[in-house]
């Protein structure tokens, strides 16, 4: 099978793999669309891993192989793949922070070499406790594949949202209109709460309010705190969530929140930035500084019913699509992304 191998700091090659074999209680889907995330581009472009390694993991397919003690699963049937599981009784996942427990950020989906994921390539191997916990997931008769691979990014951003505890009748910043700031806008509408974006981009603020934004603005209108003050009755967003590694946005987002707010960190900066902030704006402001990293097993149901039931509009979302051989154009795109790129999906 063909699949993209990442062979070293921005180097990535097609070539030809064997298709991983399966384990009996294992099974092989065929990936039909991947979404390109930004944290595949990170893993691609700065040395992360170790290579070989095949990424991917946005995956929506349909299974290809069961092994013979796998039930419920028959060849034919679309299905989502969660890339990691949690193990449940650690005290990280005693505690809900799953995405700190070590099964789960031990990834194990793959297409051959060290498993990181496995969606670039025409086939990735589940294994078996992916599969009996819950990490296969049936897509339904109308729902697209392009459609489907949406549920990993939507766990992930509704994580955010439901860790900064956004609540109806709420007004929430959201720094970045890209892919995720978008998906963002749309998740605190279902929610009942008002989103305010900013965007360096003039196409990225008017798509915001295409989505549903009640206001965007340019990141650099010198204006942005007094004009966001004027939309939340002098008080300031309740939540700003970044959806740019920015300190600029950080600092921004910190002009714009209420007293008593909260600012969530979503976008993963580069490691060399710091951000030099005095305590007390903190303490006599009393902002709630928080951090959301992956997605939620908690939260997967609800994210596949936010997708499946159509309660966002994630095919507005889509901006590109690229067969698995141009991965690395697909990259350079997100990159430097042009006035309308959004959503980069993958077809192998
Ligand atoms: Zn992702
Ligand atoms: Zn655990």
């Amino acid at each position: 099978m063909k699949a993209q191998v990442f062979r070293g700091v921005n180097q990535l090659s097609y070539e030809d793999v064997p298709i991983p074999p399966v384990e009996s209680d294992e099974v092989l889907v065929q990936v039909k669309v991947v979404g390109l995330c930004q944290s595949d581009i990170k893993k691609i472009l700065y040395p992360l891993y170790e290579p070989p390694r095949i990424f991917g993991h946005e995956t929506a397919g349909v299974v290809a192989a069961v092994g013979n003690a796998v039930k419920g699963w028959t060849v034919g049937q679309r299905a989502i793949v969660l890339h990691h599981i949690p193990c449940m009784h650690c005290d990280y996942c005693l505690n809900e922070n799953f995405s700190m427990c070590e099964v789960y950020k031990n990834i194990t989906t793959t297409a051959g070499f060290t498993p990181s994921g496995g969606g670039f390539a025409e086939y990735v191997k589940v294994p078996g406790h992916i599969v009996r916990n819950g990490g296969l997931m049936g897509i339904p008769d109308d729902i697209t594949f392009e459609q489907a691979s949406f549920v990993e990014p939507t766990n992930c951003c509704m994580k955010a949202v439901k860790k900064a505890q956004i609540q109806p009748g709420q007004t929430v910043l959201v720094t970045g209109a890209g892919p995720i700031g978008l998906m963002f806008m749309m998740l605190v509408n279902y929610l009942g709460a008002r989103a305010i974006a900013t965007d360096l981009l003039p196409s990225r603020i008017e798509k915001a309010l295409q989505v549903g934004a009640m206001a965007a603005f340019d990141a650099r209108d010198p204006d942005l705190a007094q004009k966001v003050q004027e939309l939340t009755n002098g008080m300031g967003v309740d939540v700003s969530l970044l959806a740019v590694p920015s300190d600029k946005a950080f600092f921004q987002a910190l002009d714009c929140t209420r007293k008593g707010g909260k600012i969530l960190f979503f976008a993963e900066f580069p490691d060399e930035v710091e951000i030099p902030i005095n305590p007390n704006v903190i303490y006599r402001r009393e902002i709630d500084l928080l951090g959301s990293y992956s997605s939620s097993y908690r939260l997967q149901r609800l994210s596949a019913d936010i997708v499946f039931n159509k309660r966002i509009d994630v095919d507005a979302l889509v901006s590109d699509r690229y067969p698995l051989s141009e991965l690395s154009n697909a990259v350079a795109q997100a990159v430097k992304p042009g006035p309308d790129t959004y959503k980069i999906l993958i077809y192998p």
